[in-house]
């Protein structure tokens, strides 16, 4: 690996980011921009440095309080509730033009806030963001119920049909790896369907989100339809989970957390989605193209610096193979170059914060204490900031916690396989359930292998592929419902079942 300049520092910031990071960073309750009620901000740091980016208004109770208000008296009584289907979609697809035009903006903030390449924010991040809402755009107009034909009764006695209805004020707790991109996938449902929002991005990634904010107010969406409250989780998200007068929370975040969030939510029995944790298997078979499958799955691990809830962090590998493929990912995961976001030529930046970086750190350790081999990596980079370089395990087993937990971070344990039968059980041995990924030339092989993965997402001969109508989301433990393709609606509306009799 090798590291250019370890300062974001010594980077030109555009003159909007400039300017945006001087201004003081508010909540964004009722359309307008406010302090927190305590008066008390957070500051939020530039992983590549370790330095104060800004400091923000930090949310707690009685913010999320005025925030519900607001969202419950624009769902209510505001013009939100009596807009069109089609004015929604205008304002969802402003909002995306908007996004657009502030394309390098955002990318730089990101890049900032996060530690992730620029130049991964802008092919990734973004376009995914701005597709997502342009996609859900145009479910906007296409909520539609059913008329029902009853299966007792007469049919000329009873007329009935369903009507979808938004589900109300929503809660939005998103975590800080795609922090603009998790609040498009959520925003973007939640407004096509017609709630009203209140977001609570992650303490450790608040910029991208107020930027948002501001964003929302220039497309012209009334007051309160969406409020951001940044925050920490046990104070502002806690807050939001438990709340008696929001019909439902959104939650992507750990599985730990997400107990949590349905604990809350017993409170009023608000609806509850979660999106979580993941220990996705990557089964590489020895007939699969190894050209195609040695850098497929050094960036199933390493992309996003392995901070992706469906990172195949569980490398399979057929042991008529393994020894190539070990030696492929291992020169792939030392040619990728390390250093801050902002720099072009950096391919994995710093981990979002110090907890993450000790965090990785202390299952590195536990992986060598428990007898693993460090084949690459293991390593601190650089002198400052948080980063760890790409590090492949071997001679794994299946009892070892680098192996059963998710590490969410550029590790990854590569496990040699003999019995095509035996790898879909193996594979399916873990608590998680959102992604697997399969390489082989045998289409056929990969077709019986996918049915038998217990996992919501299955890759053949692909890895970290997303799109605006393919829902994503987790059996098991990784997950309640599905977030993106036309599933998502499903998490914001209400079903109402309307009978006439008409004889
Ligand atoms: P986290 O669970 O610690 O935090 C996520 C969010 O929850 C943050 O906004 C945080 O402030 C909030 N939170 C924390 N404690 C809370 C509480 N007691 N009550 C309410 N809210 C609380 O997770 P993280 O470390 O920020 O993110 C990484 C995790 O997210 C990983 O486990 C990853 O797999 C998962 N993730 C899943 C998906 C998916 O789509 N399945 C996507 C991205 C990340």
């Amino acid at each position: 690996n090798s590291i250019t300049k370890s300062e974001s520092s010594s980077y030109t910031l555009l003159p909007k980011v400039q300017k945006f990071l001087k201004t003081p960073k508010k909540l964004f309750i009722g359309g307008r921009w406010v302090d927190a009620v305590s008066g008390k901000t957070f500051p939020t740091y530039d992983p590549a440095s370790g330095e104060v980016l800004a400091y923000v208004a930090e949310a707690d109770k009685e913010d999320v309080d005025k925030a519900v208000k607001a969202a419950r008296e624009a769902f209510e009584n505001g013009p939100w509730a009596k807009m069109s289907p089609a004015e929604r979609a205008k304002l969802i697809w402003k909002l995306a033009d908007l996004i657009e035009e502030n394309l390098e903006e955002l990318a730089q903030i990101e890049s900032l806030d996060n530690g992730k390449p620029m130049a991964v924010a802008k092919v990734a991040d973004l376009p995914l963001s701005i597709d997502l809402f342009r996609y859900m755009a145009g479910w906007a107009t296409k909520i539609e119920g059913n008329t029902i034909p009853f299966s007792l009764a007469s049919p000329e006695k009873f007329v009935a049909y369903t009507r979808r209805e938004p589900i109300g004020v929503v809660g939005q707790i998103i975590p800080w790896n795609f922090p603009l991109l998790m609040a498009a996938w959520k925003l973007g449902p939640a407004l096509a369907t017609g709630c009203t929002v209140i977001l609570k991005p992650a303490e450790q990634t608040p910029l991208s989100a107020l930027w948002i904010g501001e964003l929302i107010q220039q497309a012209g969406f009334p007051d309160g339809v969406v409020n951001i409250l940044p925050g920490f989780g046990e104070t502002a998200g806690a807050a939001i989970a438990a709340h008696g007068d929001i019909d439902k929370v959104a939650f992507t975040g750990s599985t730990e957390v997400g107990k949590i969030i349905v604990k809350a939510a017993t409170s009023n029995l608000k609806k509850v989605s979660l999106e979580l944790g993941g220990k996705s298997p990557n089964i590489v078979f020895s007939d699969a193209d190894l050209s195609v499958a040695i850098p497929g799955a050094a960036s199933a691990i390493f992309f996003n610096h392995g901070q992706c809830c469906c990172a195949g962090s569980r490398l399979y590998v057929e042991k008529k193979a393994f020894d190539k493929v070990l030696e492929g990912i291992t020169e792939e995961a030392k040619k990728i170059r390390l250093g801050p976001g902002l720099d072009p030529s950096t391919e994995m930046g710093p981990l979002v914060s110090q907890e993450q970086y000790d965090r990785v750190f202390s299952y590195i350790r536990s992986g060598l204490d428990e007898g693993a081999t460090v084949v690459t990596g293991g390593k601190r980079f650089g002198e400052r900031g948080y980063f760890i370089s790409p590090t492949i395990f071997s001679g794994v087993n299946s009892s070892m916690k680098i192996v059963n937990e998710e590490i969410f971070g550029p590790v990854v344990c590569a496990i040699p396989f003999e019995d095509t039968e035996e790898i879909a059980p193996v594979a399916n041995q873990t608590i998680y359930g959102l992604a697997a990924g399969i390489w082989t030339k045998d289409i056929s092989k990969a077709h019986r292998l996918a049915a038998k993965l217990k996992a919501g997402t299955v890759w053949i001969n692909c890895y970290n592929v997303f799109d605006a109508s393919l829902p994503f989301g987790g059996y098991k433990q990784s997950g309640w419902g599905r977030e993106m393709g036309h599933a998502v609606l499903d998490n914001y509306l209400e079903t109402k079942s309307v009978c006439i009799q008409i004889d």
